[in-house]
């Protein structure tokens, strides 16, 4: 059997490089009509889009948390999760403006809980500026330029105390 073409790659690969690529990721369930490409893209790049595409958009994004909501997956594999690029906070305008949260599991379903957090009040408004754990330890990010250094700050602990 002659090489086939990658049509992302565009290598040239024996056919037993090749494997089926699902169009839409089974990571987002199994149709019946389920439109697949056989011998078209190659085991690397449909190993490539899986690690570096698939996997983020079925485990970091609102996508994720769909597939959750609608039982795709349960609610425990919030906990797998990463949550670095999908984040939650509160909307513009509310009164914790801000305020960062994050997903969890309880009793079975999605829910959201406060993240250990500083707020840190603004001078030019009276809004805060809201930065977790890891933020405040990333000594290359620099504190907010409207930092109110003469204000108090809050510090939000995982139950929701503040102090
Ligand atoms: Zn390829």
């Amino acid at each position: 059997m002659p090489d086939l073409t990658c049509i992302y790659c565009l290598r040239d690969v024996p056919a037993e490089g090749f494997n089926t690529e699902h169009v839409i990721s089974q990571a987002f369930g199994t149709f019946e009509s389920n439109l697949t490409l056989t011998d078209m893209v190659c085991r690397s790049c449909n190993q490539y889009f899986g690690d570096n595409l698939e996997r983020v958009f079925a485990r970091d994004s609102f996508e994720a948390y769909y597939r959750i909501t609608t039982n795709l997956r349960p609610a425990e594999h919030i906990r797998a999760m990463p949550q670095r690029r999908l984040t939650l906070t509160a909307a513009p305008g509310a009164e914790w403006e801000g305020l960062r949260l994050a997903l969890i599991a309880a009793g079975g379903d999605a829910a959201v809980t406060l993240e250990p957090q500083v707020g840190l009040p603004k001078t030019a408004s009276r809004g805060w500026t809201y930065l977790t754990g890891p933020e405040l330890a990333d000594r290359a990010r620099p504190l907010p330029a409207d930092f109110d250094r003469q204000g108090h700050i809050h510090v939000i602990g995982p139950t929701g105390e503040v102090r």
